[in-house]
């Protein structure tokens, strides 16, 4: 049995309902991401989690028990927030100790393990500082470490990182996962970044409407998407319109050109007009240099130079596709306007469902 399950969640807010048949399991030790856009329901279930919000219906269960009619402060969790919730008035020790205190654990205990949880997050030194002397990655950190100092069995991340500048997300977010992975303890972490959530999980729960709409390790859920909503908000997706022209044989058109993709037109037959969705890695700049590959002609509409990238947006007659290439310091990048060819590989083309 799982370490965490969720079961048949259902919320709503009067008439409306934000949480649908949410389901999943969780194991014990695992960092999960739930990832989605604004609105659709991530944020709602952590609190059912946490035991903020009650669940119109369905089951939580952690460790085994369930947990619907515990309280919050009896379901041994840890929460960090996207503002910074520390206690203004105290200092970094104290805050850190704060859930501990509140357990009236003994004083010899309270010290060792804030020093335990300070040394952990690196900021030892820092132990006498007030939040407002502390920088917004630092605050995070000490979030982090009051929320496992009480030793929680499962800890609840609500986006904590949206909060701060680009570069010091990345690397809270490593610095999370490493002492998520030494502690070994059971994570959700709530993110609408795709990057930061394919980057650090286990496996993600890509939500939309209150729906997870596919749970997979990111490897999966980038590569084999299960829906057309999945492919489009993980990943920058190229969507083509082609038309099916041997459905026999696995031959579509694409802007008059044929490729050929096998058995994977799921019934569609000659004439159907079908959506491909293309990742930018299975585009290329030039003829094609293998047999799987079907050349297009182009033309370039823009060109970003990112420094060791370059990203392309081109045409090929009706579609148009985004993809990158590798900056090539003795080869200058091509110009808006001009005419090239476009490699597709034909066996990363993905048809695409509802
Ligand atoms: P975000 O990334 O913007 O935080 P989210 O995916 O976490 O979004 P939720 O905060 O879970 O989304 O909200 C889901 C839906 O439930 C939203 O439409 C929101 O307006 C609604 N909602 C959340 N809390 C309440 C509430 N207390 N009363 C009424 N509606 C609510």
């Amino acid at each position: 049995m799982s370490f965490l399950s969720i079961s048949h969640l259902k919320k709503s807010f009067g008439a409306t309902t934000v949480v649908h048949d949410f389901n999943l399991d969780i194991e014990k030790g695992e960092f999960i991401s739930f990832l989605g856009p604004s609105g659709c329901g991530k944020t709602t279930v952590l609190r059912m989690v946490a035991g903020f919000e009650t669940p119109s219906s369905g089951q939580i269960s952690i460790g085994g028990k369930d947990v619907v009619n515990l309280k919050p402060n009896q379901r041994n969790i840890g929460m960090v927030f996207q503002a910074y919730a520390l206690f203004p008035n105290m200092t970094v020790a104290q805050n850190v100790a704060f859930g501990l205190k509140v357990a009236k654990k003994p004083q010899a205990e309270i010290d060792a393990t804030v020093h335990e949880m300070l040394s952990l997050i690196k900021l030892d030194h820092l132990a006498e500082r007030f939040p407002y002397q502390l920088s917004g990655g630092q605050q995070q950190r000490v979030a982090l470490a009051r929320a496992l100092a009480t030793k929680p069995q499962v800890l609840l991340l609500d986006e904590p990182l949206s909060a701060l500048d680009a570069k010091i997300r990345v690397s809270l977010r490593e610095e999370i996962r490493a002492i998520q992975r030494k502690l070994g303890i059971t994570t959700i972490f709530v993110t609408h970044d795709q990057e930061e959530a394919l980057s650090i999980s286990d496996r993600i729960v890509v939500m939309y409407e209150g729906r997870a709409e596919q749970v997979g390790a990111p490897f999966e859920i980038y590569n084999q998407p299960a829906s057309r909503f999945v492919a489009s908000f993980v990943g920058t997706l190229n969507t083509l319109d082609a038309t099916v022209r041997d459905a026999g044989a696995g031959v579509i058109t694409v802007d008059g050109k044929d490729v050929t993709i096998g058995p994977r037109l799921n019934g569609h037959k000659a004439g159907d007009k079908i959506a491909l969705a293309v990742r930018p890695e299975a585009v290329s700049l030039g003829e094609a240099t293998d047999k799987r590959e079907t050349t297009l002609d182009g033309k370039i509409n823009s060109v970003h130079f990112l420094g060791s990238v370059i990203r392309i947006r081109a045409s090929l007659g009706e579609n148009t596709v985004s993809f990158d290439t590798f900056n090539n310091p003795s080869a200058p990048p091509p110009e808006p306007g001009e005419d090239v060819k476009v490699s597709l590989c034909a066996k990363d083309l993905l048809v695409l469902g509802h």
